[in-house]
């Protein structure tokens, strides 16, 4: 459990294999054999924090609360069971799981994903941290002007539910941006669209994106959750 950054980069060099609450490694491992050494990232502050606008890749699921935007908190609070959401991590779950739940929220609030290696940390975007499987130490983004984040029902161990996640962004222009993200099965797609002119702005431009190829039930569910978004009441 390292301390500093200076300490991770020594254990990362020696080999070390991440950790977090170890909730889908830990049976591997007692197949497999278990490696020469793990690091936890608990100790770490920058693995730890929970803001606004940062949240670590230490932190467990279930302290993801209403300190970070509600599509971030709603996502971590649709893990599994609460027992996984007491055990399970934001790093665990971005780099090490095949549903990746907290991915979709994450790309709506454009999160810069800051991650380790041998050479020190450095920011760079969800897509590469989660294809080359980087160390992960934490998430930043800009607080939202309001998100939403929709999950349908499923039974355990049935096909991964659809998600949509939905994030309103006022860009430098002072317009406000949709930034739309689904998981289909275990694809993950998202776009960002104008939406300052409201739903139907939104609508249109999204079919002209590539969720226009989703199945009609997942179409459906972005048009609920896109005029949810921008028409309910801020909920950030
Ligand atoms: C009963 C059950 C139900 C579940 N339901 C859902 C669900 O509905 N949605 C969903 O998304 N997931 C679900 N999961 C999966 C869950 O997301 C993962 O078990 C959990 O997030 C893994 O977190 P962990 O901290 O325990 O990871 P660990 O088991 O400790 O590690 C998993 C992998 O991630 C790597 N890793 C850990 N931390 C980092 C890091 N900081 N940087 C880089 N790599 C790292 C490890 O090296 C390892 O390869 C479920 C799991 C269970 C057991």
């Amino acid at each position: 459990m390292p301390t500093s950054l200076s300490e991770a980069q020594r254990y990362l060099a020696e080999g070390a294999v991440p950790v977090g609450g170890a909730t889908l490694v830990w049976a591997l491992w007692q197949r497999d054999g278990f490696p020469e050494q793990a690091m936890s990232l608990r100790e770490l502050p920058q693995a730890t924090l929970i803001q606004r606008e940062a949240l670590g890749a230490a932190v467990l699921l279930h302290q993801v609360d209403d300190r970070v935007p509600e599509v971030l908190r709603r996502a971590a609070s649709s893990v599994g069971t609460g027992a996984v959401r007491r055990a399970a991590t934001v790093g665990g779950n971005i780099v090490g799981s095949t549903l990746r739940c907290l991915l979709p929220a994450a790309l709506v609030l454009d999160a810069r994903a800051t991650v380790l290696d041998r050479d020190g940390s450095y920011e760079t975007d969800l897509a590469e941290v989660v294809a080359k499987r980087h160390l992960l130490l934490g998430l930043r983004w800009r607080d939202p002007v309001t998100s939403r984040y929709h999950k349908a029902p499923g039974e355990a161990g049935g096909p991964p539910p659809l998600v949509v996640a939905t994030a309103v962004h006022t860009g430098s222009d002072g317009r406000d941006r949709l930034l739309v993200a689904v998981r289909d099965g275990y694809e993950v797609s998202n776009e960002t669209v104008p939406c300052h002119d409201g739903p139907e702005q939104a609508l249109d431009a999204l079919e002209g994106t590539g969720l226009r190829s989703l199945p009609a039930a997942a179409r459906d569910a972005v048009r609920r959750e896109v005029t949810g978004v921008l028409s309910g009441p801020a909920d950030r």
